[in-house]
């Protein structure tokens, strides 16, 4: 029925679903392959305060393709979770972050940022897991921010709050990603153990004189204050952006404007030049 002559729009749309269904099969199958095969790698994006030194760095991961090049994680994170791989997955990037601690250590850095998702919250041993890893590795909780997005705390998958009071009575710090962007209320931010508000980069984009999304960043710098959270701002890319986010009282950045996602070995050099141009 579907190939009915003058229904072209019906046939469209079934062959755009099949195709859709296909990839994913098909890209299942390759994350799998990709964990056994080392395909994912992880780079560190700096966080830095007012005076340009980093405070942290944020592990972002890429994945290595054989044949499509390194795909960002826009492009199969979503899909991880949908098939559960984010839970090896996410675990590879805890470990690798743990593996990767004492030279960034090393380097001054006293922090590093994981970004999880809501699947991995929703595990009851979720914590006790980390525990157990922080143990093979010597790394203590202190060392790692854990950063999720509102969502997480709407989400029916998810008891977030006693998650996220477990993980913070251990020591881990605590992180909203992507600040504005969820469709929760702000009464978590008085409920919840959170030590950090990520503005999101949509928000500060459109920042400076007369922009759209100005008094909104404006506020939400204000409410941090008020709640004496550290507040980051995401996605600089502009001096003017820089001025306008210090002159509001933002203490942390990150953005392409200070520094681009790096390799491990790219960050000393990094702190290396940094260090020569002071
Ligand atoms: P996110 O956690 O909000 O990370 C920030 C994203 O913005 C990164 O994209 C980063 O490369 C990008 N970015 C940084 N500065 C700028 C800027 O100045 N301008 C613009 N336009 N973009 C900037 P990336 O690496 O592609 O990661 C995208 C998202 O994928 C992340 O957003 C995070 O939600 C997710 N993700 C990345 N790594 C992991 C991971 O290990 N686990 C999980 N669960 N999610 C991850
Ligand atoms: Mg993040
Ligand atoms: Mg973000
Ligand atoms: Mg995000």
């Amino acid at each position: 029925k579907a190939k009915r002559r003058g229904n072209d729009n019906f046939e469209w749309f079934t062959s755009d679903i099949n195709e859709k269904v296909e990839r994913h099969v098909l890209m299942r199958h390759e994350i799998q392959e990709a964990l056994k095969n080392e395909q994912f790698s992880l780079v560190y994006q700096p966080i830095f305060d007012s005076n340009k030194q980093i405070t942290s760095v944020e592990a972002l991961l890429r994945w290595h393709h054989p044949e499509q090049g390194v795909i960002s994680p826009i492009e199969f994170i979503s899909l991880a979770e949908h098939t559960g791989q984010i839970i090896p997955l996410g675990r590879w990037v805890f470990e690798q972050v743990c593996r990767d601690m004492p030279e960034l250590q090393a380097l001054g850095i006293p922090t590093i940022a994981v970004n999880l998702s809501p699947l991995q919250l929703s595990r009851s041993r979720f914590c006790s897991d980390l525990e157990v890893i922080l143990d093979t590795y010597g790394v203590s909780p202190e060392q790692l921010v854990l950063e999720i997005t509102e969502n997480v705390l709407v989400s029916e998958l998810t008891n977030a709050s006693s998650m996220l009071n477990e993980l913070h009575r251990i020591g881990f710090k605590i992180a909203i990603d992507d600040f504005g962007t969820g469709y929760s209320s702000l009464r978590y931010l008085q409920e919840l153990p959170i030590d950090i508000l990520k503005i999101d980069k949509s928000f500060v984009n459109d920042v400076g004189e007369g922009k759209k999304y100005e008094g909104i960043t404006r506020a939400m710098l204000a409410i941090a204050q008020e709640l004496q959270l550290r507040v980051v701002a995401e996605g600089v890319e502009t001096e003017d952006q820089l001025t306008f986010l210090k002159n509001h009282h933002c203490l942390y950045f990150q953005g392409y404007l200070l520094a681009k996602p790096m390799p491990l070995t790219n960050l000393q050099s990094f702190l290396q030049n940094q260090s020569v141009n002071a």
